[in-house]
């Protein structure tokens, strides 16, 4: 958009609101020098701050622009011929010239108002519609978080994110009931959030605020943000700043579906005895292991997903066992996928499983698989299948203590 526009139109819709320039920059947490300088044409705004302002003016700076120069053109032409818009008004009503164009007009306008009027009727039945759609799908949801609100929810706030990303965050969480507003939010050249100040209100008497500025690539490894966890014997169920770092187990499998069976022996069994052994293995306080499932129950792929994506983990790492066509099939597989968000990331996490697990059993090499969790997951993620089930040695390692903790131990090394 022009700035000189939108410059205008600022000054336009500030006063139309009544508000001087101190108002809009305490609205906009953006200094009143800064409101002067985009108003007198010193500075040129970003386009961030365009959007922060139309935000906080409830106007849209984008989408008018254009429409603002239309109307002084239309204005302008109407005053070259010597004539108001009232003229023509009146010269409508007076039938003694052009008397059946008129009519015509007349005729048309009259239809046109009918049918706005009748689609406003519409549009009113449909929103009071809509309104009590929204309270069947209130009631129905509250159904849903009552069964969905034994996990955990966390949010990250990190310089990777854009305006766009906090916006769909927001929008997100208010369909899980929790209410975020940012009071302050500052972007970086290229965009992405450097400095956030926001309030998090769960409205079931858990809220908190937190602010942080230099939100850089310096403190990467610092998570800033706010979990809810609503497990019934959550030790800590609301939080909020600086956050621990998750990474999620998905032991593959699981309840009705066993995965790949030798005899009596289920691949669902040994993957979840291995999460349960990393999880055991892995200590650090500044970094918390997540498993997708515990115990011997079904998840499908979906409800891992969106498990998943509530914590927005450093890494997911799925657990598998194969099973070969060939007793001499042996070895395990570590898979990524390129359509994963982050498949730089999940690639060289691959690479170093890979180097690790090299050191206990052969490796039949990294892969690129468009398998459903890895393409979903908003994180970098792997797919190991551990070894065969089909093959004696690899069955014995696998099923053995000693074997499963040799293969933790590999795995735990490479997330310390
Ligand atoms: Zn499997």
């Amino acid at each position: 958009m022009q700035t000189s526009n939108f410059r205008k139109k600022l000054i336009e819709v500030r006063q139309a609101k009544g508000l001087t320039q101190d108002d809009v920059a305490e609205q906009c947490n953006i200094s009143s020098r800064t409101i002067q300088r985009i108003e007198s044409g010193e500075v040129q705004p970003r386009s961030s701050t365009i959007k922060i302002i139309s935000e906080a003016l409830g106007f849209d700076f984008f989408e008018t622009s254009n429409t603002g120069s239309d109307v002084e053109n239309l204005n302008q032409s109407s005053k070259m011929k010597g004539h108001t818009p009232l003229w023509y008004i009146k010269d409508l009503f007076n039938l003694k010239t052009n008397t059946m164009r008129k009519i015509s007009i007349l005729t048309t306008l009259g239809i046109t108002i009918g049918i706005a009027l009748f689609l406003f009727r519409l549009d009113t039945n449909a929103q009071i519609n809509s309104k009590q759609e929204n309270v069947s799908l209130a009631e129905n949801e509250s159904f849903i978080t009552s069964v969905e609100k034994k996990g955990k929810i966390q949010v990250v706030f990190s310089n990777e994110l854009t305006f766009d990303d906090l916006i769909s965050i927001k929008r997100r969480m208010d369909s899980k009931g929790i209410t975020i507003n940012f009071k302050k939010v500052e972007f970086d050249e290229f965009n992405h959030l450097s400095a956030i100040e926001y309030e998090v209100d769960c409205n079931d008497g858990y809220a908190g605020s937190y602010s942080v500025s230099n939100l850089d690539s310096s403190n990467e490894n610092k998570k800033i943000g706010f979990y809810r966890d609503y497990s019934e014997n959550a030790s800590s169920p609301f939080g909020l700043g600086p956050l621990k770092r998750i990474i999620v187990i998905d032991a593959g499998h699981g309840g009705v579906d066993p995965g790949n069976s030798n005899g009596a022996i289920n691949e669902k069994e040994i993957v979840l005895n291995m999460a349960n052994k990393i999880k055991e293995l892995f200590k650090r306080p500044d970094i918390e292991i997540i498993l997708t499932r515990d115990s011997d129950k079904f998840m499908a792929l979906n409800d891992r997903v969106n498990f998943i994506n509530n914590l927005n983990p450093e890494y997911v790492i799925s657990l598998h066992v194969n099973l070969g066509k060939n007793e001499s099939n042996k070895g395990f597989d570590v898979l990524f996928s390129d359509k994963n968000k982050f498949n730089e990331k999940s690639k060289r996490l691959a690479a170093e499983i890979t180097k690790s697990l090299q050191k206990v059993n052969a490796s039949n090499g990294m892969n690129n698989a468009g398998l459903f969790i890895l393409k979903n997951v908003n994180s970098p993620a792997v797919l190991i299948e551990l070894g065969y089930l089909s093959n004696p040695e690899d069955k014995a390692m696998l099923t053995s203590a000693e074997g499963q903790n040799q293969i933790a131990k590999r795995i735990v090394e490479v997330l310390k």
